[in-house]
C-alpha cells in the first residue's frame, strides 16, 4: 500500500499505555491527546457491554462473532481476553481505521497486549500508570458503576498487571495529578522520539 506523506522524519512510534482499572487511564490518555494533537489514539474493539454513561466512541463495541471473524482475518495488531471479554487493536494499516499518518500512535491496552506489541515492535514505548493509593483506585472503580464482583476482579488483577508491566520494562508513572502525569508521559515520548532521530515534532 502506498504510504501518505508523513510530517515525521522517522517511523511513527507505538506508545503503549497500560495500567490497572480505576487508575484514570482513559482520562489521562484523553488529556494527553488533547494537549498533544500530533498523537493519534487507536480505538480498540471489544466484546464488553458499554457501561451506563460510557461514550459510544470509547470502543468499537462488537459481538463475539464479529470479533472472532476479525481474528480469523488477521485483523488485529494484538488482542487479549480480559475478564471474559475480548479486547483488540485493529491493524493500523486497514483503510479507514488508521488516523492520518505522520502521528505517533497511542494504544491504551492491557499488559498482555503490551507484550504482543513489544514482540512485534521492540522499539514500542511502554508506559504503566499506577494509582496513587489503592483506596482511591477502588473508589474510582466503584464510581464507574461496575457490578461488585467485577470491581473485585479488577482490583485483584492490579498487582498482577503491575508486575507484568515492570517485567516488560515499562516507565511507571504514578497518577497523582492529571497535568503532571500528562507531562511525565510526554517526557517519555519525547525521549523515545529523540532516540529514533526525530526532531520532536
Ligand atoms: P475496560 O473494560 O476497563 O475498558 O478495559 C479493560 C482492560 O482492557 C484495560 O486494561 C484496558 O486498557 C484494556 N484494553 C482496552 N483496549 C484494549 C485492546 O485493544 N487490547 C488489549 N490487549 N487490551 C485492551
Amino acid at each position: 500500500m502506498a504510504s501518505e506523506p508523513s510530517s515525521l522524519n522517522y517511523e511513527p512510534l507505538l506508545v503503549v499505555v497500560s495500567g490497572p482499572g480505576g487508575v484514570g487511564k482513559s482520562t489521562v490518555v484523553d488529556a494527553l491527546i488533547e494537549r498533544y494533537p500530533e498523537l493519534w489514539l487507536s480505538r480498540s474493539w471489544t466484546t464488553r457491554e458499554r457501561r451506563p454513561g460510557e461514550s459510544e466512541d470509547a470502543y468499537v463495541f462488537v459481538s463475539r462473532q464479529a470479533f472472532e471473524e476479525r481474528i480469523a482475518a488477521d485483523g488485529f495488531l494484538e488482542y487479549a481476553t480480559f475478564l471474559d471479554n475480548y479486547y483488540g487493536t485493529p491493524t493500523l494499516d486497514t483503510s479507514g481505521e488508521r488516523g492520518p499518518t505522520g502521528r505517533d500512535v497511542i494504544l491504551e491496552i492491557d499488559v498482555q497486549g503490551a507484550r504482543q506489541v513489544l514482540a512485534k515492535d521492540p522499539d514500542a514505548v511502554l508506559i504503566f500508570l499506577q494509582a496513587p493509593d489503592p483506596a482511591e483506585q477502588e473508589a474510582r472503580l466503584r464510581r464507574r458503576g461496575d457490578p461488585e464482583h467485577k470491581v473485585e476482579q479488577r482490583l485483584n488483577k492490579a498487582a498482577e498487571e503491575r508486575n507484568a508491566g515492570l517485567e516488560l520494562g515499562a516507565s511507571v508513572i504514578v497518577n497523582h495529578d492529571i497535568t503532571d502525569t500528562v507531562e511525565a508521559m510526554w517526557a517519555v515520548i519525547e525521549k523515545a522520539r529523540a532516540a529514533r532521530g526525530g526532531n520532536g515534532l
